[in-house]
């Protein structure tokens, strides 16, 4: 959590807690879980452009009460997006591909037990 204190000032008004709440109730549904296929009740809004990725106040209310900039999230999906600030680094390409040659592997030496 940033510890910058417009950011403190504005997640904390009256203004956010509203928006926040507007929000999840127009989208109730994680957008990231419901682009996957699943449905999954978001309980936190994420912001799309950082609040923080402009440095003056005027522009960090804009993107704070951008109902455009808000995506409702799951905490799970919340938790990878700012953790995966670089999801499309070539590590989790990787893993990714990893995984799915695991998956392939698994069934074809099933399939080869089975024969
Ligand atoms: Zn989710
Ligand atoms: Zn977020």
């Amino acid at each position: 959590m940033s510890r910058n204190p417009i950011y403190i000032k504005l997640i904390n008004s009256k203004r956010w807690k509203l928006l926040r709440v507007d929000k999840l109730k127009a989208n109730p549904i994680c957008e990231v879980c419901e682009a996957k296929g699943m449905s999954t009740l978001a309980t936190e809004v994420h912001h799309r452009t950082p609040v923080e990725s402009v440095p003056h106040e005027m522009g960090m209310k804009n993107l704070m009460f951008d109902f455009n900039n808000l995506q409702s999230v799951c905490h799970a999906c919340h938790a990878e997006i700012h953790r995966c600030a670089f999801s499309h680094s070539k590590e989790s390409i990787q893993a990714n591909n990893k995984r799915a040659t695991e998956r392939f592997e698994d069934k074809y030496l099933k399939h080869i037990n089975v024969i």
